[in-house]
């Protein structure tokens, strides 16, 4: 099969999904291969932490007026720790944005995105199996039914979300296991969320309360992977008594829970994210720890670079090495920054030393009257910048 003219995105998830649309609108050609049966994501209920700036992509892609109103906005974000003075709020009102950032369900994104692509140009049950990258073109090789294919095009994309295709050959991948688990759910509390995102770092790991939906909230808990089989384990009411007991008072009683999953959480990162004919992007190219919620946002800030570059080059550069080059350094600083951002934030919150819990209720103290600290975060979460 060649498809000499066309991208080749690997992985319709949002990230693929935001390239592929991209493109679409300005009739730069593509051929979609997802994995997944047509619309299986569109009942995943995994809350999506989306930024101003995403925001903003989705606006221009004409996709945020279709889901807005499924998207809770998050107008003030509390920040405390357990076992220490201070606190802090982050202000949407206090910084000129009408949100800081929006919790959405998963499923909502893939589903109002799947139906803007033109299926002629999107293949589901097709799961790439290797790509390859030559002198003058990539090959991907995938397998439909019964079926082995090889398409040759001139740029593959990965964003199959890091779990399918590694060991690509110049394509280096630094690794960091943090050894701890995230459990999401969602719960019902006893007082309205009045549209606050709540993060708590307690000495065994961050959690946060964000606000989906009219009443309930999200829950992200994180820490060492044997407390979190312990907090698996529990019973619907002993799990709720014990979130309270983290969590505190904030929203009153915990009423009800949803069913628990769990999923590891690592630092992944690649050297180069680029060789020629091959881009790699979202989470493929950088997965990170969910405490500053910015792993995703990353990510479609990668499709949404990667696909102004292309709709602006010739032809003939599609894939090319000063192409992929300048892509890689439009996109370096955002993505090891976001991770070096996340890592800090980690460093400084998740230390149990003596001592250092009263220096981070100084720093949640001071970080409540020293408005450039808080422009600086705001402008982190909001915008990537
Ligand atoms: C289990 C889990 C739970 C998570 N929960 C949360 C959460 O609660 N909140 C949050 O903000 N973030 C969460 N994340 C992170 C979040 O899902 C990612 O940041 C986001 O989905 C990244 O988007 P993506 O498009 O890069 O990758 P993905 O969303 O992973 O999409 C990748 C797509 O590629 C397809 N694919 C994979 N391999 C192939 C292949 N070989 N051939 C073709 N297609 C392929 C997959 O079917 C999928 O549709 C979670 C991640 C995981 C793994």
């Amino acid at each position: 099969m060649n498809q000499a003219d066309s991208i080749v995105i690997i992985g319709g998830g949002p990230v693929g999904a935001v390239l592929a649309l991209s493109l679409q609108q300005k009739g730069v050609p593509f051929t979609l291969l997802e994995a997944r049966a047509k619309g299986a994501s569109h009942s995943d209920t995994r809350a999506l932490a989306l930024s101003h700036g995403s925001r903003l992509i989705l606006e221009k892609l004409n996709i945020w007026s279709e889901i807005e109103a499924q998207a809770t906005a998050i107008k003030t974000i509390h920040i405390s720790q357990r076992g220490g003075f201070g606190r802090t709020k982050l202000q949407a009102a206090e910084h000129q944005l009408p949100a800081l950032g929006y919790v959405l369900p998963y499923g909502v994104l893939t589903k109002a995105l799947d139906s803007r692509l033109d299926l002629n140009h999107v293949l589901y049950e097709a799961v790439a199996t290797e790509v390859r990258h030559e002198s003058t073109e990539a090959e991907v090789f995938f397998k439909q039914a019964d079926s082995e294919v090889c398409i040759n095009s001139p740029l593959a994309v990965i964003a199959d979300g890091g779990r399918s295709l590694d060991n690509i050959p110049n394509i280096e991948r630094e690794t960091k296991d943090y050894g701890h688990d995230a459990l999401v759910s969602k719960v019902k509390t006893e007082l309205p969320h009045a549209n606050i995102a709540y993060e708590r770092f307690t000495p065994t790991g961050p959690m946060a309360l964000l606000p989906n939906g009219e009443r309930d909230f999200s829950l992200v808990w994180t820490g060492e992977k044997a407390k979190i089989d312990t907090l698996m384990a529990l019973s619907d009411a002993d799990f709720l008594n014990a979130l309270h007991t983290a969590f505190g008072d904030r929203v009153g009683q915990f009423l009800s829970i949803q069913k628990r999953n769990r999923f590891p959480l690592k630092l992944s990162t690649l050297k180069a994210s680029v060789t020629p004919h091959l881009a790699i992007i979202g989470n493929a190219a950088q997965t990170m720890h969910p405490v500053a919620g910015q792993g995703f946002n990353v990510g479609l800030r990668d499709a949404e670079t990667l696909a102004k570059l292309l709709i602006h080059a010739p032809k003939a550069q599609w894939g090319s090495e000063p192409m992929l080059q300048e892509y890689q350094k439009l996109r370096a600083r955002d993505a090891k920054g976001s991770l070096k951002f996340t890592d800090s934030l980690l460093e400084i919150f998740s230390n149990d030393l003596i001592g250092v819990s009263g220096a981070r209720g100084f720093g949640l103290g001071a970080l409540s009257l020293l408005r450039p600290a808080r422009e600086f975060l705001v402008g982190k979460m909001s915008y990537g910048k």
